[in-house]
């Protein structure tokens, strides 16, 4: 269960946020809980969980790992400050900040060689969607990203799917649309990299997972988790989400 905070909270807010949701998931040992909030917090966040089982992820990363990037941060960077997890080409950096299917290919690569966990985002528009390319458009995304990745390489990552349409606006899919996306996912993944990995690539759904959806779309199989942006914010939300 992955928490993108987007650009929200301080270093003060961030400590107070854990302070909060660290005794509400002391005993939940069912799944992996991360939380991604901006870099700035990185380090704040990182001390705050140290004795927790809850790690903490970047929301992007650049590829080289150092150079006159201004305003970038690299892999390396997450790495030293003390992520484990790294969010790559969210719909909101491909929409507003130009990244494209081999950017995101760039950065996974970068966050690999850096030894930090890349959860990597594909999804589609509405308009795709209500055009029925919604398949169409997850292969390639698929096809021109993460399929350039080798095998090794490949079965470290996370992969998030996440329509666009359904990311803040409260329209969730339904938990069968997730399951087909994820399975349309995995079918590609199959062709790419064979059966073994399509059935084994964890998949999360994200777009207005709240406290009161996550049962029924973790209730299908092919879902693994969820990456969760409003619904992390506040502690007590994100912690029924993990404890569904
Ligand atoms: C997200 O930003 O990854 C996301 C899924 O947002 P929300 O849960 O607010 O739709």
């Amino acid at each position: 269960m992955a928490g993108n905070w987007k650009m929200h909270k301080n270093i003060s807010e961030t400590t107070a946020y854990f302070e909060k949701f660290l005794p509400l998931v002391s005993e939940s040992k069912h799944c992996q809980i991360v939380a991604c909030p901006p870099f700035v917090n990185l380090p704040a966040a990182v001390d705050a969980v140290k004795s927790s089982r809850v790690e903490i992820g970047g929301q992007n990363c650049f590829w080289p790992n150092e150079g006159a990037y201004t305003g970038e941060v690299s892999a390396t960077m997450l790495k030293a400050a003390g992520a484990k997890w790294v969010i790559i080409g969210h719909s909101e950096r491909r929409q507003y900040f130009g990244e494209t299917d081999e950017t995101v290919l760039k950065r996974t690569v970068a966050a690999l060689e850096a030894g930090v966990n890349p959860i990597v985002c594909v999804g589609e528009r509405l308009e795709e969607r209500e055009s029925g390319r919604t398949n169409e458009v997850l292969e390639t995304q698929f096809r021109n990203g993460i399929a350039g990745l080798s095998p090794e390489q490949f079965s470290r990552i996370v992969i998030a799917y996440e329509p666009v349409w359904a990311i803040g606006t409260g329209k969730t899919a339904t938990p069968e649309i997730a399951a087909d996306a994820h399975r349309a996912l995995r079918d590609a993944v199959r062709g790419k990299f064979g059966s073994e990995a399509g059935n084994s690539v964890r998949i999360l759904y994200g777009g207005s997972v709240k406290p009161d959806n996550v049962k029924s779309l973790m209730a299908q199989p092919e879902v693994d988790g969820a990456l969760v942006g409003g619904a992390c914010l506040q502690p007590e939300s994100f912690a029924s989400i993990v404890n569904f």
